[in-house]
């Protein structure tokens, strides 16, 4: 008789342990995935469905003010936020309900509980053992809150998801994804929001005049968020109505919610890792090699754990190629980290694939690349007097113009971006583009007629 129990453990039942552990028993294997808290993780309960779902309320908003502009009688768009909560809270716990039937009809076995490692082939859940030669480590993230007096009074982007009212004022601290798609969430469902960011940037690892622009284009929005550059919160304070953060410039600010958004970390303690010698990184998280291996023989780790290019798709993408490799025979199957579009739901959203024009300068010179930008007012706000620019631009490689990134900021962005993304992964050029015959009128068919 084995001395195993199951062929594959994967602690973590979220995006990238559901997706590797249904892909595992595809090919037969025996799978145990054990998690937590609800099934789907951090995407499918307090990350992009319940954003997403935000981000749309928001856009109808947006929607509501620039009709006006075509003609529409004004009418106040007066969100009923206890019913969207209610709504969206639904549809989120039909799709727990998905998951853990999906689950089952895989053969994948699920047990509720904190896994943790006793060995390199065993994990224990509330004292009961579980062995497999093989055991996935996939247990994503915790948003952070800084260490400075009062920081729990502050929201995380999962207490977000809980509030039953919008509130009237919110401080935002942060400049990543997060603090900017909260920002222009709440600002448009009609909270005043200020957006506090430490240095002079937001989103500092992306291409910097994109980054720029729509920093430049929430700050000109008529509903967009107050945005306040290299200010830090110091300290902060319980108020009758809310709180009051000290800044490290000396004054303070008043709200009736904060929301920390400064990233996000692993939660390895409950693991138990140290049992096998297997130490986080200095930045909190577990190192593994393109394969997804760990440093520890039978060990592996896929999505937010591994600090990889933190999305949905990757852990999903990097999950199913593991599982290919271990259980599917394809002895070299893994994820190439290269070339992963991705996109900002901001109002307007960012969109970007590849490299950015700092990174394409540093891996090829100056001198081998060419940029192709292009600014202009997308006709929808032709009849507006409010006209914010969308700006696209491709980064090239001479001398065959092979795209290395494509970025854009503007409405339309995010569905605009899977399409092109194909294009850039096959190794397109800029000929390529130019030969492709545009969509009239549309705002994507700039990409194809740059010059
Ligand atoms: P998770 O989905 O976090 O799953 C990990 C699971 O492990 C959790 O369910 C947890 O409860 C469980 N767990 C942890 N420790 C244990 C343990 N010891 N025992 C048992 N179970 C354990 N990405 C996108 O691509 N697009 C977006 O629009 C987007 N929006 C986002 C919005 C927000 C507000 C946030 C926070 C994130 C967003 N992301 C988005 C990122 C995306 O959610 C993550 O990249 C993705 O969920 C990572 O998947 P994962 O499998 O690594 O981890
Ligand atoms: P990010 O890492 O994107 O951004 C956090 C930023 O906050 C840091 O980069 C830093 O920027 C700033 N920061 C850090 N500490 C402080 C502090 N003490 N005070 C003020 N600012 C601080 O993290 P997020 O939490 O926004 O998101 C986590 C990850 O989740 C993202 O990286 C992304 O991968 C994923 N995600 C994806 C989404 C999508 O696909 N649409 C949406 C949401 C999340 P700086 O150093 O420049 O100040």
């Amino acid at each position: 008789m084995s001395k195993y129990d199951y062929d594959y453990i994967v602690v973590g039942g979220g995006s990238g342990g559901i997706a590797s552990a249904r892909r595992a028993a595809s090919y037969g294997a025996r799978v145990l995935v054990i998690e937590k808290g609800p099934l789907g993780g951090t995407c499918v309960n307090v990350g992009c469905v319940p954003k997403k779902i935000m981000w749309q309320a928001a856009h109808f908003a947006h929607q509501n003010l620039l009709a006006e502009d075509y003609g529409f009688q004004p009418r106040e768009a007066l969100l009923d936020w206890g019913t969207l909560k209610e709504k969206r809270d639904a549809y989120i716990k039909r799709l727990n309900q998905i998951y853990q039937n999906n689950l089952l009809k895989s053969g994948v076995t699920v047990v509720h509980g904190m896994g943790t490692l006793i060995d390199d082939s065993t994990v224990s859940v509330e004292g009961k053992a579980y062995r497999a030669p093989h055991i996935l480590i996939a247990v994503g993230g915790v948003p952070l809150r800084p260490e400075i007096a009062g920081a729990d009074h502050g929201l995380t982007s999962n207490d977000f998801f809980e509030l039953t009212t919008c509130p009237k004022t919110c401080l935002i601290a942060g400049s990543g994804y997060i603090a900017l798609e909260l920002a222009g969430v709440l600002q448009a469902l009609g909270c005043k929001v200020d957006l506090l960011i430490r240095t002079r940037r937001v989103l500092r690892s992306f291409d910097e005049p994109l980054s720029e622009h729509l920093l430049e284009t929430l700050r000109l929005a008529p509903d967009g968020p107050h945005i306040h550059q290299q200010t830090t919160i110091h300290s902060v304070e319980k108020t009758k109505s809310g709180v009051r953060c000290h800044l490290e410039q000396g004054e303070s600010l008043e709200a009736e919610q904060l929301i920390w958004a400064v990233g996000r970390e692993p939660l390895l303690k409950p693991l138990g890792l140290e049992r096998l010698g297997l130490a986080p990184t200095p930045t909190g998280g577990l190192a593994v090699d393109a394969y997804q291996n760990t440093e520890v023989k039978g060990i592996y780790a896929v999505g937010d754990v591994t600090q990889k290019k933190e999305l949905t798709p990757v852990a999903i993408a990097a999950g199913r190629r593991l599982a290919d490799r271990l259980f599917g025979g394809q002895e070299n199957a893994h994820l190439d980290y290269g070339c992963i579009p991705t996109v900002v739901f901001t109002h307007p959203p960012l969109g970007t694939v590849g490299l950015s024009e700092q990174e394409a300068v540093e891996q090829h010179g100056k001198d081998a690349i060419r940029v192709y930008e292009s600014k202009f007012t997308n006709l929808m706000y032709s009849l507006s007097e409010y006209k914010p620019k969308t700006y696209m631009r491709l980064i090239t490689l001479l001398p065959s113009e092979k795209i290395l990134g494509l970025h854009v900021v503007g409405d339309g962005a995010d569905e605009m971006l899977q399409g092109f993304a194909v294009a850039v992964k096959m190794g397109a050029t800029k000929q390529d583009f130019d030969r492709t015959v545009a969509i009239h009128p549309s705002a994507s068919e700039e990409f194809v007629t740059m010059t």
